[in-house]
């Protein structure tokens, strides 16, 4: 199918076709028609699927003729809600590129930096509304958001807006939502009172499920390795220098945990930095950038700061920590074989992880593959067990396509 087939408008078109996109992705396909349609949607898809175009690209289409630029004053027309200030500022930098030959401004407003700069832009009138929930609900209440017209409503990342305690401040922005209104409610995972708070917000919806063991098992070779806890440091620094990597995310559990790994790192001449909610949003963009760009090799995370990091080129994904909510560990894997490209993921499991991975297993249907032989195996071979199947040699990364990119990339 090609972006053509789906009856998008010509300026979205040449945008899509400008960013080199030829196909759309599972998510889009299925989900673009339903919302051009005007039908309430509960779409089960992570961050990584195209999940961000297929709501933007319709939301543009669906506003675009309905906006006269010659109008004086502009009210807002859609709301996008989103967990955290990188996955909002993400979302907008969506917008501004599939959104460049439309009509229909936004703007995107979250916690954790002066607002003044918000209310200037909601002042001077935006069509679509980006927001963290803290910060709309703060600019509700002080009278600079207005969300009564709105016709288009968001809701991303449901899941992790649970995770974070956001329901109530959820709550409180639906109660000034128009009753009539088209909804729009995306989750990574749909466990039962995800999908309880779906059916509060949605209208006879139509359903998109792409799931995640689809992209766990076809997309990213995985491997595992069982580790002492104290030993976790030294087999990550081997296996950098051993294998020279580039764009390499590193997962920890802890905002702590991430700033000693990166100093650590940076000891051993990796060039390494930590973004977490700690670290302040000029902070974590710098960090960003220069990720994105090439001079930092590895950036290491806690799972909400990561949440939604668009890198499209992702050599390898590390699990420093086993997550212990399995949908955790897909949706970091799933940062790397993104676009239907391949990837890398490697696990570091101590002995108090083992029933992490055990579920992880579970809810992927697929045994993450052991590798044995490594500097650091744990003396009395404790970690081992019959549950796992084995293997002998470690995924050779050289094969790895990103590696290749990005060495053309940086040089
Ligand atoms: P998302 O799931 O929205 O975070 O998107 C993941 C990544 O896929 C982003 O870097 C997008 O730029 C990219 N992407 C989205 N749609 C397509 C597409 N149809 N073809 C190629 N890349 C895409």
């Amino acid at each position: 199918m090609t972006f053509n087939e789906l009856d998008i408008i010509e300026p979205i078109l040449r945008a899509v076709d400008e960013e080199g996109y030829t196909n759309p992705t599972p998510v889009q396909e299925q989900a673009i028609p339903i919302v051009l349609k005007g039908k309430d949607i509960i779409g089960c898809a992570q961050t990584g699927t195209g999940k961000t175009a297929a709501f933007a690209i319709p939301i543009l289409q669906l506003l675009h003729n309905k906006i006269n630029p010659q109008w004086k004053k502009r009210f807002i027309k859609a709301v996008i809600i989103t967990p955290t200030r990188e996955l909002a500022i993400q979302i907008g930098e969506s917008f501004s590129t599939y959104g460049k030959y439309t009509q229909p401004k936004h703007a995107v407003i979250f916690g954790g930096v002066g607002q003044k700069p918000q209310t200037d832009a909601l002042k001077n009138g935006v069509d679509i509304l980006i927001a963290t929930p803290g910060r709309l609900l703060d600019l509700i209440n002080q009278g600079f958001v207005n969300l009564a017209k709105i016709d288009i409503f968001v809701l991303d990342e449901a899941d992790r807006m649970l995770d974070m305690g956001f329901i109530h401040d959820i709550k409180k922005v639906i109660q000034v939502l128009p009753k009539k209104r088209h909804s729009l409610f995306f989750s990574a995972t749909m466990p039962k009172e995800i999908l309880k708070l779906a059916n509060t917000i949605v209208y006879k919806p139509d359903y998109v499920d792409i799931a995640p063991e689809r992209l766990t098992a076809d997309a990213v070779e995985q491997s595992l390795y069982y580790i002492d806890k104290s030993k976790k440091k030294n087999l990550l620094i081997h296996l950098l220098e051993e294998v020279n990597y580039f764009s390499v995310l590193v997962f920890t559990r802890t905002k702590h945990g991430a700033n000693n790994l990166a100093r650590m790192l940076c000891k051993a001449g990796i060039k390494a930095d930590a973004i977490h909610g700690n670290k302040s949003q000029s902070a974590r963009q710098k960090a960003l950038q220069n990720f994105k760009s090439g001079k930092l090799h590895v950036l290491v995370a806690t799972d909400i700061a990561s949440r939604g990091i668009d890198i499209d080129e992702l050599a390898l994904v590390v699990n420093f920590d086993i997550p212990n909510e399995p949908e955790t560990y897909v949706h970091r894997i799933g940062r790397t074989g993104r676009a239907g490209l391949s990837g890398l993921a490697i696990s570091f499991c101590s002995q108090d992880e083992i029933p992490y991975v055990k579920d992880i297993n579970k809810l992927t249907g697929n045994q993450i593959p052991v590798i044995d032989e490594h500097p650091f195996v744990p003396e009395n071979g404790r970690f081992k067990t019959s549950e796992h199947s084995k293997t002998k040699n470690p995924p050779n990364p050289r094969k790895n396509q990103y590696k290749r990119n990005f060495r053309k990339k940086l040089k």
